[in-house]
């Protein structure tokens, strides 16, 4: 599933291609994604111009001169292609291709079905139903220590539990909650509310080193991958600790024949990965 380092890696991927372009053509193959497909999508696109790409946690939105507002989510399987030109001729899950003034074509493909692309406009997004509910942005400058802390203030679920909660930081998934403990040192387990001082600086610190290190990562194999597919959005990143269970921590001086290394444990029936003599 892409994570918030892959989208934002994807939005830079097709900012080239789409800012300032006008949309010529808008060719949709299906219906519905995970919910139906604005009726009107090539209508309301054809002849305008793409003004920015944004993103707020997981959602791209594409801002059109006109003030209507793209929102796209990539799902479970959704990734986006970018053809300069020649793009091939659209497969099975191919379900919308967007065309621009120079050519190109903005392809999106999405296997299991659950990405969306819904339309809104610049007066009423803050207020769309999926965006209203959201934390701050973890890259966004009102993500700091002082609000994480404010919203972790007098909870006390695991603090694994509350950086997974949208409400709280939005656009982190299991894989950067994991890595950014890790990093700052925190149990998986501990009480949420104590996250407080200079504990949240060093986890606002991590979440904001172990995204930057991701898209760092992203960008690098964007470059190799551009060409020949022109996919954008999936990327191998190397963790610390996710998905290596009994392994030596990077960087921890515990003794692996003592410990047993990493540990994984269940919370909230997703996979936790931590060491328990680095992480307090
Ligand atoms: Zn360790």
């Amino acid at each position: 599933m892409p994570e918030l380092p892959e989208v934002e890696t994807v939005r830079r991927g097709l900012a080239p291609a789409l800012e300032n372009a006008t949309l010529t053509a808008v060719q949709v193959r299906i219906p519905k994604l995970r919910w139906p497909l604005p009726p009107d999508l090539a209508e309301r696109l054809i002849g305008n111009r793409v003004e920015r790409l944004t993103r707020r946690a997981k959602y791209l939105l594409v801002h059109m001169s006109d003030g209507c507002v793209v929102i796209i989510h990539l799902g479970m399987s959704g990734h986006m292609t970018v053809w300069p030109e020649d793009a091939p001729t659209p497969g099975r899950h191919d379900h919308i291709d967007f065309v621009t003034d120079a050519g190109a074509v903005i392809r999106f493909t999405d296997p299991r079905r659950f990405g969306a692309v819904l339309l809104d406009h610049a007066d009423t997004i803050d207020d769309h139903k999926l965006l209203s509910k959201l934390g701050p942005d973890p890259l966004s400058n009102q993500f700091n220590a002082e609000e994480l802390a404010r919203r972790l203030k007098g909870r006390s679920s695991p603090i694994k539990a509350a950086l997974m909660d949208q409400r709280i930081v939005a656009g982190l998934g299991n894989i950067y909650v994991c890595e950014s403990l890790f990093r700052s040192a925190i149990s998986p387990k501990r009480k949420s509310g104590t996250v407080q001082g200079k504990r949240a600086e060093a986890l606002t610190a991590a979440i904001r080193g172990v995204l930057a290190d991701a898209i760092a990562a992203g960008g690098t194999s964007l470059r190799d991958h551009v060409s020949p597919d022109g996919t954008l959005g999936y990327f191998q990143h190397q963790f610390s600790v996710y998905g290596r269970q009994g392994e030596a921590c990077p960087g921890c001086t515990c003794d692996i024949e003592k410990t047993g290394g990493i540990q994984r444990l269940v919370q909230a029936g997703r996979s936790t990965f931590y060491c328990s003599r680095r992480q307090r």
